[in-house]
């Protein structure tokens, strides 16, 4: 019997809030593996905001998504056939497995990982993998922070958001977040340790920010733009850095919003705001890993992973990030049968 290869594919282009009738299940045979190529088993699918980025027609830092095709998502998978010399049955991988069960690969597609003994697979898509390292070189190598600084984080119960509240903590920063609950604010104080948390859904986001950063913001580690970084720009301390994360409060938009209207502070306070892709720091990894672990590992920094069950559900996990409801970095476990 030939084995089937449950897939979601991108149906149309979405306008407006992203939807699970963007997509298409389907069922097809997976192919013979060919020489160089291998077969990988899904097991966990990292679902990111930036996937919905990658469903317009435009190319960003990555080729939009053709329509009619599996949509790409990344993924942490285990080889179940090989025909490529660097692979061989039941080696951990990980790269572009896109939204399906099964996929068939050239080997040099694929990343193989070294998966530390006792080290749950999901850690390789939060502290361990792009979340830990987006945390980490957004903050320390864009924002620069120094003890006694103002650091204002928005998204900061989420995945990147939550990493990067605890390291400027470590590095003897104020550190003021924002998130969309009273139960994430309430997180951010008792268990990380955050000095204030702005509820951006209910508060006058930039009147509790001015009452939160008496000293003003020497840091703003953006991850949702619109209004929040708005807020943010009117409190900059002459040289901040604003690192550019990500723009979540836009992804959803048919049109671009308008700039910023504090933008001419970032002139006059000698500002520097700079965009980054974590891809370009993959090289320099090893320098994030030396930083995360010792901490994770002495109880420093904490990291909270939110996992769903099952193919069925990926379409409607990714619209889970834009309504708030992950409570940390949200995963698909593909597999059923897998257990680490
Ligand atoms: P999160 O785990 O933070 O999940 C997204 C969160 O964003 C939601 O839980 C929600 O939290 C918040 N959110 C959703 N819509 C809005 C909105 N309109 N306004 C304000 N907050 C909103 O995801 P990640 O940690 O994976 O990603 C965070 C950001 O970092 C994203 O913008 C992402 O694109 C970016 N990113 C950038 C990378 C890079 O290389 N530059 C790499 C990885 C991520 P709440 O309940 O608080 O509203």
């Amino acid at each position: 019997m030939t084995a089937i290869n449950k897939q979601w594919l991108l149906k149309r282009r979405p306008q407006g809030d992203v939807t699970r009738d963007d997509f298409e299940y389907v069922e097809t045979p997976i192919p013979e593996v060919g020489e160089g190529e291998v077969r990988v088993r899904h097991l966990y699918l990292s679902i990111d905001p930036t996937n919905r980025l990658w469903t317009r027609e435009a190319d960003g830092y990555l080729p939009a998504v053709p329509l009619n095709t599996p949509m790409r998502g990344n993924g942490i998978g285990i080889v179940e056939e090989s025909r490529h010399e660097r692979f061989k049955e039941g080696d951990f991988v990980g790269g572009f497995l896109q939204w399906q069960t099964h996929v068939v690969v050239k080997g040099n597609e694929l990343g193989k990982m070294r998966v530390q003994e006792g080290t749950p697979l999901t850690h390789y898509h939060g502290l361990l993998g792009a979340i830990g390292f987006t945390a980490f070189f957004g903050l320390m190598d864009i924002g620069k922070p120094k003890a006694g600084e103002t650091i204002v984080v928005s998204a900061a119960a989420g995945a990147v958001g939550s990493l990067v509240c605890q390291i400027g903590k470590k590095e003897g920063c104020r550190v003021v977040g924002l998130a969309g609950s009273d139960d994430k604010c309430q997180w951010l104080i008792d268990e990380l340790g955050i000095d204030a948390a702005i509820n951006y859904k209910t508060e006058d986001v930039a009147e509790s920010m001015a009452k939160h950063c008496p000293d003003g913001i020497d840091i703003y580690f953006d991850n949702v733009g619109g209004d929040i970084l708005d807020a943010a720009l009117g409190l900059i301390n002459v040289g901040a850095r604003i690192p550019l994360c990500g723009m979540i409060s836009t992804y959803n938009d048919s049109e671009p919003q308008p700039g910023p209207k504090n933008l001419i502070q970032v002139l006059n306070q000698r500002a520097r705001l700079e965009g980054f892709i974590v891809i370009d720091y993959l090289p320099r990894a090893k320098e994030a890993f030396e930083y995360l672990v010792p901490a994770y590992e002495s109880g420093k920094i904490q990291f909270r992973t939110h996992v769903v069950e099952g193919i069925d559900q990926v379409p409607d996990a990714l619209t889970m990030l834009f309504r708030g409801e992950n409570e940390g970095k949200l995963i698909v476990k593909i597999d059923p049968d897998w257990h680490d």
